[in-house]
């Protein structure tokens, strides 16, 4: 549905995304808010210590760099082929591009989207129809006093990723029974084992759980530790068994392009070969329940299937995934997939890509973004829900797709025609 400029678009998250939305938004004429919970960049900054595995110029848009170097005739990107970790990508780029003339007033960081809904229509009211979207969306929004005030907007951009939205270590999914009592004390995230958390994990027994590169990080950073701190271990548990021939988990992709998520992976299964590496790899096996000793200071863990019994920790690390946080939109009209809780069009086409390399995706074109709510988009980590697979670089490209839809012109591309920053 065309929204014609002067009208204004509401960005929920100072993420990478939300940051490239506004910006291309503003550069269209849009009056544009970014909603932001916490800082610009808030999860990078959370998992700041980690490298990414994409080179830069794979993160960030001609638009943004244009942008740059027009606020900032000193400004020097990062090389194109640099490898950031989350706090320099923040810091190089994110940062400076949240003060650029045409961001800087548009933000409002330290504050909190709790709702979205429309103007004089429940969720139940006119499925589907389009005159839905001649009412403006009220946002009920929570500033950095506490005060909760509403705000309206023609357009919704949702890209407020999945970060916050840890999965369940349990078995099957659910809660393992003792994990919701126990939530605070486990790690769900990625612990800077080698920086402020170390007296944490050092000297300490882990229990890692989860496969994907996330685990590995964790993993490799705990071997590493047991090398400098006698006493560290950890044990590492996936769901499924190892390929075939493999001690380690992770699938090392032929050929990955990604050099640095391929070195991740292989060192990751060599820990796993290494007896002497203080980790030690359970495949097939599940978490049944969990209890903590607070006089010991130890984590009880009952486990099931390859590795069975009750076994003591002194941490616990669950890089189980994350699930994106649908009750901001629950008065929407927003068709979610059964199986990934993302947005159901873009969910369906995913579907058929599954599995493989996530470099070679492409996107899927300005439909599947499309929502029965008019004028509400999901962008970003989030609109892939509980699927890992996303990269920035498709998430810059939802970008153009979604404002050819809000524009009304199929052919708009302003990333085509963005001015190249000096060299
Ligand atoms: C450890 C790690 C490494 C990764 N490495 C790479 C990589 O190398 N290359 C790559 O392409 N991808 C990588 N990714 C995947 C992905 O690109 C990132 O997760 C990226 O941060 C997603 O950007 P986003 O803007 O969609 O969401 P996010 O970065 O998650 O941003 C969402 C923002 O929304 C804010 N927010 C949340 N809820 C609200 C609310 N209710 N109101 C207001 N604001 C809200 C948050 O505070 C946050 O700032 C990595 C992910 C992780 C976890």
């Amino acid at each position: 549905m065309a929204v014609d400029t002067p009208a204004k678009i509401a960005v929920l998250g100072a993420g990478p995304i939300g940051l490239e939305a506004a910006l291309y938004g503003r550069f269209l004429g849009y009056d544009v808010v970014v909603y932001e919970r916490g800082q610009v960049g808030e999860h990078l900054r959370q998992w700041g210590h980690v490298t990414m595995f994409s080179p830069f110029g794979m993160n960030a848009s001609p638009l943004a760099l244009a942008a740059l170097a027009a606020h900032d005739e000193d400004y020097v990107p990062p090389d194109s082929e640099a490898l950031l970790t989350g706090a320099e990508f923040v810091a190089k780029f994110l940062a400076p591009l949240a003060h650029t003339d045409l961001l800087a007033d548009s933000l409002r960081p330290e504050h909190d989207v709790l709702a979205v809904g429309r103007e004089h229509y429940l969720k139940g009211d006119s499925p589907g129809c389009e005159e839905r979207g001649d009412y403006d969306f009220r946002l009920l929004v929570r500033d950095p006093t506490g005060r909760e005030f509403i705000d309206h907007a023609d357009v919704v951009i949702d890209a407020t990723g999945v970060w916050r939205q840890p999965n369940w270590l349990g078995c099957s999914g659910i809660p393992a029974p003792g994990e919701r009592e126990l939530r605070n004390q486990i790690e769900y995230h990625l612990p800077h084992v080698a920086g402020p958390q170390r007296a944490s994990y050092a000297g300490q027994r882990t229990l890692v759980i989860g496969r994907g590169y996330s685990a590995a990080t964790s993993v490799v950073a705990l071997a590493m530790l047991a090398r400098t701190s006698p006493g560290t271990s950890a044990s590492w548990i996936t769901r499924s068994a190892a390929p075939e021939g493999q001690i380690g988990p992770m699938i090392v992709l032929p050929k990955d392009r990604l050099a640095a998520r391929a070195k991740l992976a292989q060192e990751a299964n060599a820990v796993c070969a290494d007896e002497s590496s203080g980790v030690t790899y359970w495949p097939q096996t599940d978490v049944e329940a969990l209890t903590y000793d607070a006089g010991r200071n130890k984590f009880l863990v009952e486990l099931s299937g390859g590795q069975e019994g009750t076994f003591e920790f002194d941490r616990i690390v669950a890089n189980v995934g994350y699930r994106p946080d649908d009750s901001l939109y629950a008065e929407l009209q927003v068709h979610q997939c059964y199986a990934s809780s993302g947005p159901m069009k873009l969910a369906a086409a995913l579907r058929g890509t599954s599995g493989g390399d996530c470099l070679e995706q492409t996107t899927h074109g300005p439909q599947t973004l499309l929502n029965p709510e008019p004028n509400f988009y999901i962008l970003g980590s989030k609109s892939y829900g509980r699927n890992p697979a996303f990269l920035l670089a498709i998430g810059l490209r939802q970008i153009v797709e979604v404002f050819s839809i809000i524009g009304d012109r199929a052919s708009l591309d302003l990333y085509a025609t963005a001015l190249r920053p000096r060299p």
